[in-house]
């Protein structure tokens, strides 16, 4: 272990500060470390893998589409990547996809088209986009531009211009922001890197509305809140409204890299042969995957059985404030996308955790996150519950 670490300081760019735990096999929601030490995992990489690891029927899939066929390029059709596009249309408002590898290109597909679609319906000069304060897109160039977090933006201006940041469920803040320049506005259903923030409906109908009145491209990011996450098969169903372009990744592929910008018909006219492209984008072999991983998680007994975990979990979450009211302001959350904003930084309390063989995460310093495998079981909720419970008990002033 210590041998990889140092091997791994010196041969791989130091952009991630990692736990020192090598992982070598999943299954479901346990991992294995190259010690034998098993875990039990509330993260699943992020909120990606949430069929847990190692799936059964999509492995098969993998192994399957990888002997048949992997890679052709766009330029030619290929099955599984026009089955995955039609089904996603037929389980959401979309009527027209792109494929892309992860979150961030999936954003910047979304941010060329709002720009290209303004452009060919009011000329130029009409660009700007607004976006949240602690929004995360991305880390190219355009969707760091994109997130509204300091220390994302840190070293790498000049940034692309033409995003406006206002504070998140403040409808009046974007209504003040909007310009005759404004062309979109790009927000997250619930903020997850900026500490597991849900909007208020309210605040999204809002935003339908204003959209609609000056003709203003609305861009969900559920690049962390899709696929099954929130209870719902994409989080915009709960919110009683339906924006113009979508973007998807983490768990769409189940780990597989694939990201998706789902648009309207009237917004996706603005792209054309040769306005974007991507040479990976829409694989067979992670499209074959992908379509085995909406199958199953758009099943409406599946996402009723989230709704109810996640319930349970937000309960439990919720007691655990009542026994620790100094260390815990607040539990919150949808679905199995669930946070614990402690009065302090959580570092301590995931670093105590994976010593005792719980993955969990910390997000926006003071937010414990829970994304786990949406498979995960109440037993498993509530083993991780005692544990966090003795964490914090021996977490003293
Ligand atoms: C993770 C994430 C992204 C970026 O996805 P990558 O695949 O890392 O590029 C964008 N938006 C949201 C909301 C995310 O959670």
């Amino acid at each position: 272990m210590n041998e990889l670490m140092e091997v791994c300081e010196k041969v791989v760019c130091n952009t991630y500060a990692r736990y020192p735990v090598a992982f070598e096999r999943g299954a479901g929601c346990r991992l294995w470390d190259t010690e034998g030490k098993e875990y039990m995992d509330f993260l699943a990489g992020i909120a990606v893998c949430n069929l847990g690891h190692s799936h059964p029927e999509v492995a098969r899939v993998v192994c399957e589409q990888a002997r048949k066929l992997v890679h052709v390029s766009n330029l030619f059709y290929t099955r599984p990547q026009v089955e995955l596009a039609a089904r996603l249309i037929e389980r959401s408002f979309a009527d027209k996809v792109f494929f892309a590898n992860s979150g961030a290109e999936a954003n910047e597909a979304a941010i060329k088209l709002a720009r290209k679609y303004s452009r060919d319906k009011y000329g130029p000069g009409r660009f700007h986009i607004i976006t949240m304060k602690d929004s995360f897109h991305g880390r190219t160039l355009a969707t760091l531009s994109a997130t509204g977090q300091e220390k994302v933006h840190k070293g790498f201006d000049p940034l692309v211009e033409g995003f406006r940041f206002v504070p998140y469920n403040s409808i009046q803040a974007v209504e003040e922001a909007v310009t005759e320049k404004t062309c979109a506005v790009l927000v997250e259903p619930i903020q997850g890197e900026g500490g597991v923030r849900p909007g208020d409906p309210d605040y999204f109908r809002a935003l339908r509305e204003l959209c609609t009145a000056k003709d203003l491209l609305l861009i969900f990011d559920e690049v962390q809140t899709g696929m099954g996450r929130t209870g719902s098969l994409f989080a915009y169903e709960q919110l009683g409204v339906t924006p113009d372009v979508m973007t998807l990744a983490k768990a769409l592929g189940n780990g597989l890299p694939i990201g998706a910008m789902l648009a309207t018909e009237e917004a996706a006219r603005a792209f054309t042969p040769g306005s974007h492209a991507s040479t990976f984008g829409g694989t067979p072999l992670v499209t074959a995957a992908s379509a085995k991983v909406l199958e199953i998680i758009s099943k409406e007994d599946f996402l009723a059985d989230v709704r109810e975990k996640g319930r349970y979990f937000l309960g439990r979450l919720q007691d655990l404030q009542k026994k620790h009211p100094d260390k815990i302001l607040d539990a919150r959350g949808r679905g199995l996308m669930l946070g614990l904003e402690l009065s302090r930084p959580g570092k301590t309390v995931v670093d105590r955790c994976l010593e005792q063989g719980f993955v969990i995460n910390c997000t926006h310093d003071t937010v414990l996150r829970f994304v786990p495998p949406l498979i995960v079981t109440r037993e498993e909720i509530d083993r991780l519950m005692e544990t966090l419970d003795a964490v914090l008990k021996e977490w003293e002033e």
